[in-house]
């Protein structure tokens, strides 16, 4: 007979989920059952820190109590909400999504159908699947593959797909039988989830507090600040852009209005609009490529100021310049012209945001 391996120990799932019950936070999402609510709070946890999405959340859910109020809204109306969140195609396939189960005729409850949904993959269909309908699937996301790879003490790269599988592999196994919300699928998720938020955190994880100690390979061969294991990431591309503050008087009230470009709805902050940039080095570079990319022919006529901002894997430097159209805009829903009250009702990317506040009050940015 083979020896049973020490660690981890076989039921960890049991300690872990006991611990879960007696000490979570108490979050808005995990006071409901409803998969709209728990759905919506998945995929705006994606990438985003817990504290600076309750409050999205809760707007959200007073704007958009249900899928159908979801489904029934423009788009816009939800990228507002979404405004400052980031990642902006969530909130474009979360729309998408809500009219796909509303033509479903209502939520779907299994896995394969959830799955099949608009911006959903194997993470948020199985949190979905288990934490709403306490059904058996795995969950596994960052907090997840950490937490795994020191209880087995994984020295693989976790990035790999194959790491992830054998992952997947062990949390799927440990999934526990409990037909109750408390005992079974629904609480192991959310306490690994928790356990990789609250204990088992990547720099400095809390052991002693940790109710898989006794379990821990990792811990048991001192190996804890070694894992997981991540290949480098890939250097973030640093990208000089010229933007154009292309401003009128309206007519008639004489308002001053700035020229908008609404970014294709494939790519970088799809959909969204924009203070027209492209990529350049020059100011006669930007003017070649504004009439090469979009037929507008502009003429810089002064420098303003410089902002950045930085994406996950880019980073712009932004050299904003002051421009003269010189002639109209192409006649396209893609180009506005808005004046700063307008401006603060559209979708415009916290990326630009130096440049908002710039426009609303250009003297007090000149005097810092
Ligand atoms: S003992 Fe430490 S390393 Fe192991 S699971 Fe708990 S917190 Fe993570």
């Amino acid at each position: 007979m083979p020896e049973e391996p020490l660690y981890p120990g076989k039921d960890w799932q049991d300690r872990l989920i006991g611990w879960y019950n007696q000490d979570h936070r108490d979050l808005p999402w995990r006071r409901t059952r409803d998969p709209y609510r728990i759905w919506v709070s998945e995929i705006m946890l994606q990438q985003t820190r817990v504290e600076a999405v309750i409050g999205y959340y809760r707007r959200f859910m007073e704007d958009f109590p249900d899928v159908e109020s979801l489904a029934e809204a423009p788009l816009d109306r939800v990228l507002k909400d979404w405004e400052g969140l980031g990642y902006y195609s969530r909130a474009r396939n979360l729309h998408k999504a809500a009219r796909q189960i509303v033509d479903m005729g209502g939520f779907p409850e299994t896995y394969e159908e959830i799955r099949s949904l608009s911006g959903i993959g194997d993470y948020t269909a199985g949190a979905v699947w288990s934490i709403a309908y306490n059904r058996p699937a795995a969950a596994v996301d960052g907090n997840v593959l950490r937490v795994i790879s020191r209880l087995y003490a994984y020295g693989e790269d976790i990035l790999e797909p194959t790491a992830r599988r054998q992952i997947t592999g062990w949390v799927t196994e440990h999934i526990p039988p409990g037909t109750s919300y408390e005992e079974g699928p629904c609480a192991y998720t959310q306490a690994l989830m928790e356990l990789g938020a609250m204990v088992c955190v990547p720099k400095n994880p809390r052991c002693e507090k940790c109710p898989l100690k006794g379990d821990c390979r990792a811990l048991a061969e001192g190996v804890v600040k070694t894992l997981p294991v991540r290949k480098k990431q890939k250097a973030q591309k640093m990208i000089s852009r010229y933007i154009a503050l292309i401003e009128r008087k309206q007519p008639g009230s004489g308002r001053r209005e700035t020229l908008m470009h609404r970014r294709d709805e494939k790519g970088l902050l799809g959909g969204l609009w924009e203070y027209p940039g492209v990529d350049a080095s020059s100011p006669e570079e930007m003017r070649q490529a504004f009439s090469k990319e979009w037929g507008l022919e502009i003429r810089p006529v002064g420098f303003l100021f410089e902002t950045e901002h930085v994406f996950t894997h880019r980073h712009w430097k932004m050299q904003v310049y002051e421009a003269l159209p010189e002639k109209e805009p192409p006649d396209s829903d893609r180009w506005c012209w808005a004046d700063v009250d307008r401006q603060a009702e559209m979708m415009i990317p916290t990326a630009f945001r130096k440049i908002q506040e710039y426009l609303a009050e250009p003297e007090q940015l000149r005097l810092v």
